[in-house]
């Protein structure tokens, strides 16, 4: 078992990661937060997998469970999903004494998340994720949110968990294709952050909870320095403009996140190569990582990239663009968003 410690002054927290953790989940959620009941947000595919090995593994340690599963996918981030589980927890007279759970991917840890962030001014939160991109990426930090019709993640808060427990025995029941999307976040942390990550990754498959490891660790440095997001999170933004161009362009369907970013990865390494800000080669490194890990590097059709230039990360004209100067170190390059497009062209 690996444990990391997030250190946010008042809110300091720890991530432990190994495998058959959920089985230990009942001691290690009584060290980290007293509680007599927890209220456990899972959905429907992952409830059936581990929702009763949870409820066991709490129950051993006289925490009473109940659990509440929602339909699975980005569309239970809804103000009606949410509201059906403030609903279900005020039945059942929640106080701040208890804890919300969110036990599943992204979707659910960010749902439970800003139910715990709101409900009764906050309730304390515990994230036990279930996907590579949870457990590598998501979970930690803190950020929690619904959407908008208008938009991803418009509603939401800072809420720091009291525990992040990854059991990376979860892993094995993910589908290829959601393993692969948390694996495209992985390899963005070796290219902002960890060289030896980056290459370890070159020579193919992965033990999980290293690398789950290594990720948290970098994302926890981040964090630490900057957990409201006003600057040195920034790099983790890395594909991610271009990525969420390719994902709006495929209405959300074509691509999943992972697999926008990856294509979003070459795109901004090529630039920067382009631009002599980046390492020559490296955007042939990263096409060679990506494809090995099961990720396209191509989007296909022809990107909208005018569709990169409505990110909320934008200051007037320039768009602050994150690019990597080498393997393993990003920076942060403020370009002109119409010389951006000509040079996409
Ligand atoms: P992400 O973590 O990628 O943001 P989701 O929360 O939508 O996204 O999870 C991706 C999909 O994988 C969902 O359909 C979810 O039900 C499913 N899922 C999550 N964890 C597991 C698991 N351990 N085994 C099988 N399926 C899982
Ligand atoms: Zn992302």
């Amino acid at each position: 078992m690996k444990r990391l410690r997030v250190n946010i002054p008042g809110r300091a927290y720890d991530i432990v990661i190994g495998a058959g953790l959920l089985r230990s989940a009942g001691t290690l959620m009584r060290d980290a937060i007293p509680c007599m009941r927890a209220f456990v947000v899972t959905d429907g595919n992952v409830a059936p997998l581990y929702g009763e090995t949870l409820r066991a593994a709490l129950w051993s340690e006289g925490i009473e469970t109940t659990l509440l599963t929602v339909p699975p996918g980005e569309g239970s981030k809804s103000e009606a999903v949410l509201f059906e589980l403030y609903d279900k927890m005020l039945e059942a007279q929640i106080t701040r004494g208890d804890v919300i759970a969110a036990l599943g991917g992204g979707v659910v840890g960010d749902l439970a998340g800003y139910a715990a962030a709101t409900l009764l001014r906050g309730i304390p939160f515990v994230q036990i994720p279930t996907t590579l991109l949870a457990q590598a990426d998501s979970s930690v930090g803190g950020k929690v949110a619904i959407n908008h019709p208008r938009g991803k993640n418009l509603i939401g808060a800072f809420h720091q968990p009291k525990l992040v427990l990854a059991d990376t025995d979860t892993l094995k029941t993910l589908p290829a294709r959601e393993l692969a999307c948390g694996m495209a976040e992985v390899i963005k942390h070796g290219a902002i952050a960890d060289a030896d990550l980056f290459s370890f990754l070159e020579e193919g498959t992965p033990d999980y909870a290293d690398i789950i490891g290594r990720n948290c660790d970098i994302k926890r440095r981040v964090v630490e320095t900057d957990e409201f997001d006003t600057g040195g999170r920034f790099i983790l933004n890395f594909g991610h403009t271009f990525g969420h161009a390719i994902e709006a362009q495929g209405g959300f369907l074509r691509y999943n996140h992972g697999e926008a970013v990856s294509v979003g990865m070459v795109t901004a390494a090529v630039l920067g190569e382009k631009l002599g800000v980046t390492k020559p080669g490296t955007s042939e490194r990263l096409r060679g990582i990506l494809t090995l890990h099961g990720l396209p590097v191509t989007s296909g059709e022809t990107p909208d990239w005018s569709l990169a230039l409505s990110d909320k990360k934008r200051d007037g004209d320039t768009l602050r663009l994150v690019l990597l100067k080498e393997i393993g170190e990003a920076v942060l390059y403020p370009i002109d968003a119409n010389k951006l497009l000509e040079l996409l062209q």
